[in-house]
């Protein structure tokens, strides 16, 4: 993330080339490049934008905005400039936030050609009359929308997939801790023996880079997909907030489920709009199963501003969501439907060594009574998520117990839940 974080993207150029360049040290991706003037849907991919400076001069030869202070300060966008303006006319491209004097807001201007500085309302206000040289080396001209992805094979075709995007500049909870989560997950995946699923890892500049995506892809992600998660907002250390499916589905009991048995704090919403990239994977000609685990929902006070940096991120933050998202992983993972190969009746259990003749059961307490559920419900018709809802019991201790259920050859799997 540090590595990731000073790089200025935006939907386009070389921001996004630069990340992916980076990301390549710690997993493999296949980029791609759809050229500018493609139409995808109802949308045309823009123009490519590159900047390499840009500045605001007082008349004392002073830089007092510097793109190469924080790019936060360049709208992104931002068309080329060059000249000296009065105070009256380059307020006209000043943009400030009223609510937070203190920071720089995050604008962009990608559909609608004008240039612009994001700077501190109190620098803003505190600037004196006079004239100020401005200079925005920036370019927009044909080039390619820069997208990727990485993916892991299973034992089934069927996929889910962990979206993230690339596009913003420094913003470090906000887009960026996606990406990383992303790589993570995807080296957790990598090396988790015998997936069920196959996963897929998709980096995308946030609308118009899911819809080339979806565009180019539309036939094998409407056949293919089973679940996906996008993935933003991770890296603070607020409570979990989870964004239902549109249709509600087993993806989302199990998320809760974990959540509800993590002892995190956490909150579960419906489908909601606007969003991030669901928005795209939610329309109606494609309705995936796709669901948002975040931490603090985008628009906290930080968000889409120069506050959304490495402070506001934390390793524990971050920590914490990836091993949730790795339980996450293995419920749905483990969430199978058994069938109980000792129907009638219950199994004699010790001789299974699942208790002990004295009397003193093996599994004692809340295992014992997950073993008996197990074996009761193993009816070709519930799922281990189902089990687990029914005791209100975490679904990890219900897959760990049917495990030991299989292992004993009591209970065999039939397929996926
Ligand atoms: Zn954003």
């Amino acid at each position: 993330m540090k590595k990731l974080f000073p790089i200025c993207r935006s939907i386009t150029g070389n921001g996004v080339r630069k990340t992916f360049e980076i990301i390549q040290d710690y997993m493999p991706l296949e980029v791609c490049e759809c050229p500018s003037g493609t139409e995808c849907f109802d949308w045309t991919v823009p123009d490519e934008w590159n900047i390499e400076s840009a500045y605001i001069e007082n008349e004392a030869g002073e830089r007092i905005v510097d793109f190469a202070d924080n790019n936060l300060h360049v709208m992104s966008y931002s068309e080329p400039v060059s000249g000296v303006f009065s105070l009256a006319e380059l307020k006209e491209h000043l943009y400030s936030s009223s609510d937070q004097p203190d920071v720089i807001p995050y604008l962009t201007s990608y559909y609608k050609r004008r240039w612009g500085f994001c700077l501190t309302d109190k620098q803003k206000r505190s600037l004196p009359e006079g004239n100020y040289k401005v200079e925005i080396k920036s370019t927009l001209e044909p080039g390619a929308l820069t997208y990727a992805e990485a993916f892991i094979p299973g034992k089934s075709e069927e996929e889910i997939f962990f979206s993230c995007y690339v596009c913003h500049p420094s913003m470090a909870n906000d887009s960026l801790s996606g990406v990383v989560l992303n790589v993570f997950l995807y080296n957790y995946l990598k090396d988790r023996k015998d997936n069920y699923y196959s996963y897929r890892f998709v980096f995308v500049p946030e609308t118009i880079g899911a819809l080339v995506y979806l565009s180019n892809n539309k036939d094998r992600v409407l056949e293919k997909t089973k679940y996906g998660l996008v993935l933003t907002c991770l890296g603070d250390e607020g409570a979990f907030n989870y964004k239902r499916t549109k249709f509600g589905s087993p993806l989302d009991t199990v998320v809760e489920n974990v959540l509800k048995f993590s002892g995190c704090e956490y909150n579960a919403f419906d489908f909601a709009l606007p969003g991030s990239d669901e928005r795209q994977y939610c329309s109606p000609g494609f309705n995936l199963t796709v669901g948002s685990l975040m931490r603090s929902c985008y628009g906290f006070t930080e968000y889409h501003t120069s506050a959304d940096d490495l402070n506001f991120v934390t390793e524990k933050g971050l920590r914490g969501t990836y091993d949730m998202y790795c339980k996450i992983v293995e419920a749905l993972e483990g969430n199978y439907l058994y069938r109980n190969l000792k129907p009638y009746g219950e199994p004699f259990l010790s001789k299974y060594e699942l208790r002990d003749t004295v009397g003193a059961p093996k599994f004692i307490g809340d295992d014992l009574k997950i073993l008996l559920y197990i074996l009761s419900y193993s009816d070709d018709n519930h799922s281990l998520i189902d089990i687990a809802e029914k005791m209100d019991v975490s679904i990890l201790d219900v897959i760990r117990v049917a495990e030991t259920l299989e292992e004993k050859g009591l209970i065999q799997k039939l397929r996926i839940g």
